[in-house]
């Protein structure tokens, strides 16, 4: 480790947040100084003599009242233990606060809207823009995403779409090591290389999370959450590494069991809900008392596996930050001063941050190896070793071809041409790239005067056209296959409505409308006709075998929509109805839906533009060409009558257009980049949204109140329904369905596990989904949509 260190307290923030109804604490702030004081008045009946306190104080770092913004708390909190992470200095940013207050919407975000996006997604945001900046160095990072709740840490980036219960996530565990290192045995850590890798990261884990707990095991509230960036920084050239640990934490609601002393005095504390939040403190006040000079030997982190994992956090190696949140209500004080007294005890705990620098062994191998391997060739060159040797086969041309293929895409500022140590080769190497220089469609334009490449006359695409032809290959694809999935669609209610005239029965319906909302036909005015050979053989296939088999068997429709499962399946349906009217995160879906539509819409201009430049900067380009060969004919001729070549002004203007569309291209193809990062975080909103709809949508049914059959009841109903073969077949067709108009797998279970109603709820999700993001492809391909 490298010496560069420096003494830091636990900078404390405090943020409140506003609540919607009931009455309101008396509290002052001063921003500016950082304080808050909370009154709580007298109680009468006391009397006057009684001894308790009317006002507490409290400093800050600073203060975020309640109608501070994400981004300004991100500014302010994170963003410089960010950018200390990626220079090679630990940080952790940690959220403590009764459960309501705003941990999770301050930590991750909340999950509506693109603007109340938290910490995390900032931080992944900020990262990769610091890393792109930063060419000297590469960077290696990856994620993890730990849970801990009851003293037992679960893996949240398990890509298992089967996880239900948090028991299902892969479980954790905490190994001390001879030096006291703790070390987590069993949590998966995930290489990004760009933030859109890492945000889909994110989503998985939180997804698992949300999933993962439930009222019962009342885990959101209850357990603790570190999303932690593993970063690796080399710079070119040097043998030393940095690594770092980027920790952003969610810890679990802190609330207490509050009691009332006998002299009335109600401010007494009692014990922590949550055990681990105990064992915090006790580690907090015991290095709050090592910082005043009282002698404490022993800390006691290895008490909970959270002050374990956070041991470097806390009084280590680490630039560290808590924020405390808080709500404003009057009925939750007690709460909220306690949140502010635990804040000012660890604002008293200080931290040694140290640069996490060392000399990497296998980095000084590997270069000590390529000197003297490029010794060896250096002598072989200067004895004149090759000269005997005979002409290059066509084999070892092709492998120095290769070399210069690597060596060219090779991003690594350190990489070097190994292509063999004679002029033979190096000549080859040199054709080769002279070839790969003329024949590139990024061609730079040479220079009319000799073979010099001037550098004024260079029309240097470096708005990376190359990015440009794999996007407009990755358009062609999409828009390929939104057609499929539109022909798809077609077929599919061709085909069910062809059910519904033959059988009497409304199985259509929603399906129908699932395809009325926002789907590619709609948006990009794709004919609905269905064109055969834009649908999958496999669909067309599998629905042909289930007309045949419905024909064969006789499928009696009609009979079973007198059956009282029916009538069951119906009330889900009505239920889900009544349901979505009264769900509050509907409006925000809507929104974000709207929103989405209209950044389609914006994308696709830009993508217009975006091409409109690149086919202007391509004529530009043959019209240069054009006038220079034409002005090498005049030149020739002007030499042999003796003329003087006059400056070339026509040039000159064709430059400076193309200068103008590159600048406009450069701009339009940034501001698309950054929409579609955009489009990319509302698609994860929405279907975290539509996770959330169909996990309240199971709770609300289990909540007996509502006069539809249990879950249970169900599941029993389920499966005698399932036991009959006609009634299978419905059970698949609605299963064949969802997976028809479903992006991901179904996930309808097939052995009918699950509660019937599933296949409503599910059905709806994944029409949802279908619909979402359907949305989201065709915006994708919309983008850059040139018919
Ligand atoms: P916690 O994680 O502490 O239990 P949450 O972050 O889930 O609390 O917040 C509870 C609710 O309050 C959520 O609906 C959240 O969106 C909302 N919320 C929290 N903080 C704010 C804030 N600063 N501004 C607006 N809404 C907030
Ligand atoms: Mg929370």
């Amino acid at each position: 480790m490298g010496g560069k260190g420096f003494e830091s307290s636990i900078e404390i923030f405090l943020r409140m947040r506003p609540i919607n109804s009931g009455a309101i604490a008396p509290y002052e702030v001063d921003v500016d100084a950082g304080t808050v004081v909370w009154t709580i008045p007298r109680q009468a009946s006391l009397g006057m003599m009684n001894h308790q306190r009317e006002h507490y104080n409290f400093s800050f770092t600073g203060i975020f009242q309640m109608e501070s913004k994400q981004d300004e708390v991100f500014h302010k909190v994170a963003h410089k233990v960010v950018v200390g992470a990626l220079d090679g200095y630990n940080g952790t940013i940690f959220a403590y606060g009764q459960t309501g207050s705003g941990k999770t919407y301050t930590i991750t975000g909340g999950a509506e809207r693109y603007v109340d996006r938290g910490i995390i997604p900032r931080a992944i945001s900020l990262v990769f823009s610091e890393v792109a900046e930063r060419s000297e160095y590469t960077y290696t990072i990856h994620f993890s995403y730990l849970e801990v709740y009851n003293e037992m840490g679960y893996d949240l980036l398990n890509p298992d779409h089967e996880t239900k219960a948090l028991e299902d996530l892969p479980k954790v565990t905490l190994l001390e090591d001879e030096d006291s290192v703790f070390h987590l045995r069993n949590l998966s850590q995930h290489l990004a290389t760009n933030e859109e890798e890492a945000l889909n990261l994110l989503f998985i884990g939180d997804t698992n999370r949300i999933i993962s707990s439930t009222p019962m095991n009342m885990a959101s509230s209850r357990s603790h959450c570190i999303f932690t960036a593993h970063i690796v920084a080399r710079k070119a050239g040097e043998d030393t590494i940095r690594r770092s640990k980027l920790n952003l934490v969610d810890l679990a609601g802190s609330e207490r069991v509050w009691k009332s002393g006998v002299d009335g005095q109600i401010l007494r504390e009692a014990k922590y809900i949550n055990l681990s939040l105990h064992f915090l403190e006790q580690v907090i006040v015991a290095l709050q008392e090592r910082s005043h000079g009282l002698h404490r030997n022993h800390i006691p982190y290895r008490n909970s596996m959270m002050t374990s994992v956070l041991r470097d956090s806390l009084g280590g190696n680490c630039r560290t930050v808590m924020i405390a949140t808080v709500t404003i209500a009057q009925d939750q004080l007690e709460e909220t001063i306690s949140t502010c007294r635990f804040a000012q005890r660890v604002a008293m705990v200080s931290n040694e941050v140290i640069l996490n620098e060392e000399v990497d062994p296998n980095l000084v191998i590997k270069r000590l190896k390529q000197e003297i391997h490029e010794l060896k060739e250096e002598l072989m060159l200067l004895r004149g070793e090759d000269e005997e040797r005979p002409p290059l086969t066509t084999d070892e041309c092709e492998i120095i071809d290769r070399q210069v293929v690597a060596f060219i895409n090779d991003t690594n500022p350190d990489a070097s041409l190994q292509c063999g140590a004679s002029m033979m080769h190096i000549r080859t190497a040199f054709q080769i790239f002279k070839k790969l220089i003329n024949h590139s469609e990024t061609t730079k334009i040479q220079g009319t005067k000799g073979n010099c490449v001037s550098k004024s006359n260079c029309l240097d695409v470096s708005m990376d056209p190359t990015s440009h032809t794999g996007l407009q290959a990755q358009i062609n694809e999409l828009q390929h296959q939104l057609a499929q999935r539109d022909n798809e669609i077609d077929i599919l209610v061709a085909f069910i409505k062809k059910q519904e005239a033959k059988f009497g029965c409304q199985i259509g319906t929603s399906f129908e409308h699932s395809k009325g909302i926002g789907t590619g036909g709609e948006l990009n005015g794709l004919k609905s006709t269905p064109s055969p050979q834009l649908v999958s053989p496999r669909l067309v296939q599998s629905l042909e075998t289930k007309l045949e088999s419905q024909k064969i068997k006789g499928c009696d429709w009609t009979m079973q929509m007198k059956d009282p499962m029916h009538h069951k399946l119906e009330d889900q349906k009505k239920a889900f109805e009544i349901f979505l009217k009264k769900y509050d995160k509907m409006e925000a879906i809507q929104e974000n839906k709207v929103l989405l539509k209209t950044m389609y819409m914006k994308a696709k201009a830009l993508g217009e533009h975006v091409n409109r430049a690149h086919e202007n900067i391509d004529k530009l380009k043959g019209k240069i060409e054009r006038h220079r060969v034409e002005r090498a004919r005049n030149y020739l001729v002007s030499t042999i009558n003796g003329d003087v070549l006059e400056h070339d002004f026509e040039e000159d203007h064709l430059l400076s257009l193309i200068d103008a569309e590159k600048r406009d291209y450069k701009q339009r193809f940034s501001q698309l980049r950054d929409l579609k990062k955009e489009i990319e975080h509302l698609h994860k909103l929405l279907e975290q949204g539509r996770v959330k709809l169909q996990d309240d949508f199971q709770h609300y049914m289990n909540d007996s109140t509502h006069q539809i059959p249990t879950p249970t009841k169900l599941t029993q109903q389920a499966c005698q329904l399932s036991s009959t073969d006609t009634n299978m077949k419905k059970v698949e067709l609605c299963k064949g369905m969802t997976t028809s108009c479903s992006t991901s797998n179904g996930v309808v279970s097939p052995s009918c596990k699950r509660a019937t109603h599933n296949l409503e709820i599910n059905q709806f999700g994944n029409n949802f989904k279908s619909r979402t993001s359907y949305l989201g492809e065709n915006l994708c391909s919309g983008t850059i949509n040139k018919s």
